[in-house]
């Protein structure tokens, strides 16, 4: 970590632009040395030659990306890197998310301590070395090899260390928010953590959909990797109609997908990663069946005895959505029927296993995949097609709820949260939604000739900048191939707390608040008559919406896991942001944000970020789905 700290003005101070060409020689050069890595990441974690060739890709695209970016975007002055960086990353994506969160943390101009996983450091250091040799300065970025407990927990631990980017377990994601809620940064503010974490992702097959193209997509997403993506599909539902083909054809097609050693062209499914892995995913299939659940498995093998963790590919009929309880990390799918009239509450069940990563929809009814895309909570949905391998800049990757805090992988917003910008500064590059969403428009109405304890002209200018700031409710088209269409859109996140301790501070977060689209839970101050008058006021002016978008939050506590709270608006520094940052990461569930602002930076008008107030939503389509659009054949 000294040595880290030594390093990172130097690179801090090195322009954008340039840092973006180191990013540019790298990805050059593991261009280059494709072939021997590919070949160490077959060895080392048991991938198949496609999905080494994808690592490589997906590694290039991230190191281009980020650095074109910053190159665009940043400058020095303005964009202050948060300094040491650590970055902990899982064995199963070794190179490619090894290899983004070094990429982003550096272009943004930290100095970075990369922790690879446990089961996969040669990979890493392999990444390290070219990024070394493409001019990178050996102190701005040291591996870290280790046991997470001991070295990864040990960094996080670290007081050097002024920001976390984590992918791995959801557990995991949990210790480190609470570690990182010890201590304040050194502008005084909570440390920066991303988390992207497991999911528990459904598709739903309709009876309209194509069964050939299902059989294609579903076991690709079930089963590539053998299941070891974070994007994995886990339940597949079927309509009850058709269930009973649509799974015959999956048994069957099933049957030909050959296991074996991932150095033969021919394997479709390796080994999975280790003994313990192993044994954990059996033990769950052999529960599941002594729990009379159907399970059939793959039978083909290559002709080489198997010596390795292999897990044949599984698939299980199951009779509840409330079967499934942690994320199973191997070629696991289960399956549920459903019937046409139970869609809803079968995607109510699906949100409240509180993941949200991905989901898909096979269906030719464009109501049903507006329909389901709304109600489902999911960072990525996938329309007609698999919903694994997400394109650096075309699906932005990251789920919400226990599957990760965000900003999204290869997103517009990531690298903001890599620096200590301008509250507005990463929404600020992204498009302005058409229309007013809802709470924007309560805003925009507002009249207040007087606000208890806030000057007129000052509260009309809170009000007009978060205005110009909100960004929720927009959606644009990213770039991608022809045949697909590749939505971004920013979704309001959920409830806000917020905890003022002046007048001021609460105007600054219920406008906030309600700018992005959200409803506005405020704990107001003890003994505090400013506060409780100017909350009076707002709801006053709020009239019949004053319930739904400024409820009352009285008797309502903090640690109550069941009060549903996306992220928290605080005012205050010191002691009291570190006991109520003990309190939040404290709760069960997902890991939520606190955004803080002490009295002088509101003062001096610093307003709180709507980033942390909005969640980011990608949706893939395959508009050459076979088979079209069954109302064209429905037409008179
Ligand atoms: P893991 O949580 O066991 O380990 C991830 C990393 O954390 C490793 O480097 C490990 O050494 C480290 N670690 C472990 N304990 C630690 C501690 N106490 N303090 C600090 N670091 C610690 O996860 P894994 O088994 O390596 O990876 C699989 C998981 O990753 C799955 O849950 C999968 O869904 C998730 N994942 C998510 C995404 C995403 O983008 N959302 C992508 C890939 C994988």
């Amino acid at each position: 970590t000294g040595r880290a700290a030594q390093a990172a003005p130097i690179w801090a101070g090195t322009p954008p632009a340039a840092r973006a060409d180191v990013l540019a020689r790298a990805a050059d050069l593991l261009e280059q040395r494709s072939q021997p890595l590919m070949g160490l990441i077959m060895r080392e974690a048991g991938k198949t030659l496609a999905n080494a060739v994808g690592e490589i890709r997906e590694a290039v695209d991230f190191m281009r990306y980020y650095g074109a970016q910053v190159a665009a975007q940043f400058d020095n002055a303005r964009h202050r890197p948060l300094g040491v960086v650590l970055a902990i990353s899982p064995w199963n994506f070794p190179l490619s998310i090894f290899c983004g969160q070094v990429s982003a943390a550096l272009a943004a101009g930290n100095a970075v301590l990369a922790k690879p996983a446990e089961q996969t450091p040669l990979t890493a250091a392999a990444m390290v070395a070219i990024l070394h040799e493409a001019g990178v300065p050996l102190g701005a970025l040291q591996l870290v090899p280790g046991p997470g407990e001991s070295v990864g927990a040990a960094l996080v631990a670290h007081p050097q260390v002024a920001g976390v980017m984590f992918t791995g377990s959801t557990e995991v994601a949990r210790l480190i928010a609470r570690q990182l809620a010890r201590r304040l940064s050194p502008s005084g503010h909570p440390i920066p953590l991303i988390a992207e974490t497991g999911g528990q992702n459904a598709m739903v097959v309709d009876s309209s959909a194509l069964a050939e193209q299902v059989v294609l997509d579903v076991l690709a997403s079930a089963f590539d990797s053998a299941g070891q993506r974070c994007s994995a599909l886990r339940l597949l539902c079927l309509q009850e109609d058709v269930a009973e083909r649509q799974l015959a054809m999956l048994r069957a097609a099933l049957q030909e997908w050959r296991m074996g050693n991932p150095d033969q062209l021919g394997t479709d499914v390796g080994p999975v990663i280790d003994e313990t892995a192993r044994a954990q995913i059996e033990a769950h299939i052999d529960r599941m069946q002594a729990a009379g659940q159907v399970v059939t498995r793959v039978q083909r093998q290559g002709s080489e005895p198997l010596n390795g963790h292999f897990v044949a590919p599984a698939i299980i009929e199951i009779d509840s959505t409330e079967r499934l309880t942690r994320e199973v990390f191997g070629p696991v799918l289960h399956v549920l029927r459903y019937s046409r009239e139970q869609l809803d509450r079968l995607i109510d069940g699906i949100n409240a296993t509180g993941y949200g990563l991905t989901f898909g929809v096979h269906s030719r009814i464009d109501e049903t995949i507006a329909h389901l895309s709304e109600r489902v909570h999911a960072g990525n949905v996938y329309v007609n097609r698999n919903v694994i391998g997400a394109v650096v800049g075309v699906q932005p990757f990251g789920g919400m709820g226990l599957s990760g805090t965000g900003p999204k992988a290869g997103g517009p917003l990531y690298l903001h949260r890599l620096v200590q910008g301008q509250p507005g500064a990463a929404l600020a590059v992204v498009p302005r939604a058409e229309g007013a969403w809802p709470g924007q428009a309560l805003l925009a109405q507002w009249r207040l000739p007087s606000l208890p304890g806030v000057e007129p002209a000052q509260g009309r200018a809170i009000i007009d900048a978060a205005l110009a700031a909100a960004r929720a409710g927009a959606s644009w088209l990213m770039p991608g191939p022809t045949g697909e269409s590749n939505r971004y859109r920013l979704l309001p996140r959920g409830p806000v707390w917020a905890l003022p301790c002046t007048p001021l501070g609460l105007l600054h977060q219920v406008v906030a608040s309600l700018a992005s689209g959200n409803p506005c839970h405020v704990l107001l101050p003890e003994a505090d008559a400013g506060c409780a008058a100017l909350w009076q006021a707002l709801r006053a002016a709020a009239g019949d919406e004053a319930d739904a978008w400024l409820p009352s939050a009285q008797g309502t506590s903090l640690d109550d896991a069941a009060s549903p709270m996306a992220a928290v608006l605080f005012e205050g520094d010191g002691d009291a942001l570190l006991a109520l940052a003990a309190r939040v990461a404290a709760r069960e569930g997902a890991i939520v944000r606190v955004e803080s602002r002490s009295s002088d930076e509101l003062l001096a008008g610093q307003g709180y970020d709507q980033a942390a107030l909005v969640h980011e939503q990608s949706i893939s389509t395959n508009t050459a789905a076979a088979g079209g659009n069954a109302q064209l054949m429905t037409m008179a």
